[in-house]
């Protein structure tokens, strides 16, 4: 367990906290996790105050059993909430579940169900800091700003395998048209891009606020010189790009994928990469993250065969799932998840609850 309960205990007596205060156990948590948590929590009235401990661990079917003597837990993305993790979970009488992001993926929603514990989640916290982040790779990429940063601090001013092109007019594909689908379109139309759109829910304000075309799925890989993905990662829409995707893209093609790693498959993509039939890749997520993102593993070796490969690439960029990282973000995450646990607890209507149906 992280210094948690001393974290805490510098705030509050727990002698001081009502008896019914919910019991929360926080998973995978980090130094910003507890600071940003803390600090929310120690302003509510006394009454409306959280027990939070905090576990560096990743919460999976071993870890569950850390959760005795609480009554909520707080995961996150890669923590893994499958049926013998969540039937643990019940055992040890927890009856909430509060994801600490967005996506809900790595969890049974019908198994915790069934044991009749419940699901909230942060459905939107800043769709600007992933989007933003998005613009950010790109931009890396197809200017080498990261070959040109290691090359000038190397005292190596020149140009040569530097060239990179100009985004204006190129034609992106934004492979969902959510919350950040739309704030990424916003920032690609400031580039002056002609934006291509593929949802199956289409949205006409979207065609009207940033001059997008929706096209279909095959249109959209077909015509786009960068493709970047903005859905959920769903039984329709895991392995979205696979060699079958690629092959009909434009030789050359760029992707960007701050959605979830399985949206890809990682092998058939390396692949399109050594052909030149994908002309480079930036990932902020990735199909094997689990077990390296998060973590310093730099006195190493990288087992991964495939993660390896794409960091020696220099037309790959990886950044380990830091797309939603800005203050403003973690601060909306927690604040939602605090205003979660506090409404089902109080037995209020929340919005945020995940149903099994919307998988
Ligand atoms: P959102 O729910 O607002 O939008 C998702 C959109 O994808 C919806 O419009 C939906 O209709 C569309 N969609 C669903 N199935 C589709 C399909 N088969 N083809 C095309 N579009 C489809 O979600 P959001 O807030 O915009 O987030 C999108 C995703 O980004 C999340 O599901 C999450 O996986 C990922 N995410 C990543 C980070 C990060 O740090 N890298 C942070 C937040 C979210």
């Amino acid at each position: 367990m992280l210094n948690g309960l001393k974290q805490f205990s510098k705030f509050y007596k727990f002698s001081s906290l009502p008896a019914k205060s919910p019991r929360v156990a926080v998973f995978s948590a980090k130094k910003y996790d507890i600071k940003f948590f803390n600090q929310i929590n120690e302003k509510l009235p006394i009454e409306k105050r959280i027990i939070f401990d905090y576990f560096e661990e990743e919460l999976n079917e071993k870890t569950a059993i850390l959760t005795q003597g609480y009554d909520v837990i707080c995961p996150f993305v890669n923590d893994k909430l499958n049926s013998p993790t969540i039937e643990t979970l019940a055992k040890n009488g927890i009856d909430l579940i509060a994801l600490r992001c967005a996506g809900f993926n790595n969890t049974d929603l019908e198994c915790a169900y069934q044991n009749n514990i419940k699901v909230v989640r942060v459905p939107a916290y800043s769709p600007h800091a992933v989007a933003e982040h998005t613009m950010a790779l790109l931009l890396s990429l197809v200017r080498k700003i990261h070959k040109a940063h290691n090359r000038t601090k190397d005292g190596n001013f020149s140009l040569d395998g530097l060239l990179g092109f100009d985004l204006y007019k190129k034609k992106i594909g934004i492979f969902g048209t959510g919350k950040i689908g739309q704030t990424f379109m916003g920032i690609c139309q400031g580039f002056g891009m002609e934006i291509l759109c593929h949802d199956p829910y289409p949205n006409e304000e979207v065609v009207k606020q940033y001059n997008a075309r929706y096209v279909d799925q095959a249109t959209l890989f077909k015509e786009c010189d960068i493709i970047s993905l903005h859905c959920p990662l769903t039984f329709s829409t895991q392995y979205i790009i696979d060699r079958k995707t690629i092959d009909i893209m434009k030789r050359g093609a760029i992707i960007l994928n701050t959605g979830r790693g399985k949206l890809m498959r990682t092998d058939e993509v390396i692949a399109a990469l050594k052909t030149g039939q994908l002309g480079g890749v930036a990932l902020d997520v990735y199909e094997h993250e689990e077990g390296y993102f998060f973590k310093d593993v730099s006195s190493d070796v990288i087992y991964d065969d495939d993660l390896a490969r794409l960091l020696m690439y220099p037309n790959v960029i990886v950044t380990s799932h830091q797309a939603f990282f800005t203050q403003e973000a973690i601060t909306a995450i927690c604040q939602t998840t605090i205003d979660n646990i506090l409404k089902i607890k109080g037995n209020e209507p929340c919005d945020n609850m995940v149903l099994p149906l919307q998988k």
